[in-house]
């Protein structure tokens, strides 16, 4: 069956690369009813934090990406941190060592040095050309009785080229003559990175390695330890990086590239995990909308893109408004609520408010955090500075003043707020005769009202706004608390 694995190195924060990595192989194995494996790869002791496995965890699964086997839910292959496997890779480097795919290599790193220049000189690639190799048995029981320090070395076939079929990059082929035998085993026993990743993959039964593109010189030392291991190849699929809007490798300059970072900012993990996704990989059809359940049923490894992918915030932005408006109304209604409640913005405000406004000024919001300021400016009354703005002054020279007096006498004779009490309907009847009475209609007749009552040139529809306004206690001239 497919098994697929995430792989993070615990040094810092999950960015948008590793995340979307993750989003394939979670997808690809809940597409094929597969399996997805977590594992921590913190080989690298200086740089490798408990806080940055912690926060890796905590965004995958506020991404909602939930593994089958790994930390904290445990499974057949584990452990699943690397830095707990020490024991299987001695003993898979012992085994190389006892085929005759490793031998021990002791020499000492002045001489290692020594060669590199020398192929220098000679404009030579810098492979490993030392006698270990190929040493008798005497010679290396010798150094061993000195106690000489020694690593293990890979044995790489002389020449030759390995092939491997990327499910995303097609055909790549490597020649074997430059590649030079390389150390697996340190001399403080410690493995090295592909060595390390090789035996996981393997004991760990990988079906795909699904990755980005930067490992591809990774997958030649790895599938010739396969090899040599004797276990079958995975497939692999090898993703194209994430590009900034200007083609260059997405970096912090760019502005958030992590998942924390969206998080705090308000975004959803849905529109997240849909705009990721969409990062090299579509439908086919234009379709950008999508749940997980609908990327579960749609994806396949055969229809992500080999080149590039730009990441674009200003989309992601708007997805998220996407997503969000997708959300139940109550929902989103007891979101907003809590958003405007905990900024101070909802004054003593009983029934049906709250989601009134949610219904009028979403389109408005595309993020979480927009809606403070999208309500705060719809309570506002800026007047004065429409009033003197360049599409504000011929309203007042079209007799605003006129109309005002009129309005205000249909907010003392209480007609008005009985319309506005009757909700929509109540308004369009009241709207209609008052146009009827100053001989005007159309934006003659709505533009300098929106103004009078709202105080501004634009906004959401013109009937709910007022009535909403009237509900808070802020509907410009009429407003029942105004002075
Ligand atoms: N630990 C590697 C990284 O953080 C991933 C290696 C792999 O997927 O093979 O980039």
């Amino acid at each position: 069956g497919v098994r697929v694995r995430f792989a993070p190195s615990p040094t810092g924060n999950l960015h948008v690369g590793g995340a979307r990595t993750a989003l394939f192989n979670y997808i690809f194995a809940r597409s094929n009813g597969g399996k997805f494996i977590l594992r921590i790869e913190d080989t690298d002791l200086e740089r490798s934090t408990k806080q940055s496995e912690e926060a890796v965890l905590n965004d995958l699964t506020w991404l909602g990406l939930d593994w089958d086997e790994g930390p904290g839910v445990g499974g057949e292959y584990g452990p699943y941190r690397q830095s707990e496997r020490n024991s299987l890779y001695k003993q898979h480097a012992e085994n190389l060592l006892n085929s005759g795919h490793a031998y021990r290599c002791f020499c000492s790193n002045e001489e290692l040095e020594k060669m590199k220049e020398r192929a220098q000189q000679l404009q030579m690639p810098p492979v490993y050309t030392g006698k270990w190799s190929t040493a008798s048995d005497g010679e290396i029981h010798e150094e061993l009785a000195k106690m000489t320090p020694y690593t293990y070395r890979f044995r790489v076939p002389k020449e030759g080229t390995l092939k491997i079929n990327d499910l995303v990059r097609g055909e790549v082929i490597w020649s074997l003559d430059t590649l030079g035998d390389f150390v697996i085993l340190r001399s403080n026993g410690q493995p090295v990175y592909n060595f390390c990743v090789t035996v996981d993959d393997a004991t760990m039964h990988i079906s795909h390695v699904i990755r980005a593109e930067e490992h591809l010189p990774n997958t030649l030392r790895q599938a010739l330890i396969y090899q040599a291991l004797g276990f079958t190849m995975p497939s692999f699929a090898h993703v194209s990086l994430i590009l900034a809007p200007d083609r260059s490798k997405l970096s912090k300059r760019h502005g958030a590239t992590s998942v924390g970072q969206f998080r705090e900012m308000g975004y959803l993990p849905k529109s997240m995990v849909n705009y990721l996704a969409l990062l090299g990989w579509s439908d086919g059809t234009g379709n950008e909308f999508f749940t997980m359940d609908q990327l579960i049923e749609n994806f396949s490894i055969s229809r992500i893109n080999k080149s590039g992918a730009v990441f674009d915030s200003t989309k992601l932005r708007w997805m998220n408004g996407q997503h969000l408006r997708a959300l139940p109304s109550e929902e989103l209604t007891t979101i907003l609520g809590e958003r405007w409640k905990s900024a101070g913005l909802l004054l003593d405000l009983e029934g049906t408010f709250v989601k009134e406004a949610t219904e009028l000024l979403k389109d408005g919001i595309d993020l979480v955090t927009d809606a403070d300021t999208v309500l705060s400016n719809f309570l506002s009354y800026p007047l004065d500075s429409t009033l003197a703005s360049t599409e504000g002054k011929p309203i007042v020279e079209d007799k605003l003043c006129d109309m005002a007096a009129s309005l205000l006498s249909a907010y003392d004779s209480g007609e008005l707020v009985e319309a506005l009490k009757e909700g929509p309907a109540g308004w369009q009847k009241w709207v209609k005769s008052f146009g009827k009475q100053l001989n005007r209609k159309g934006k003659s007749l709505f533009m300098p009202l929106r103004v009078l009552l709202t105080g501004k040139l634009h906004g959401p529809e013109m009937g709910g706004s007022i009535i909403l306004l009237y509900k808070a206690g802020v509907c410009g001239i009429i407003s029942p608390h105004a002075g």
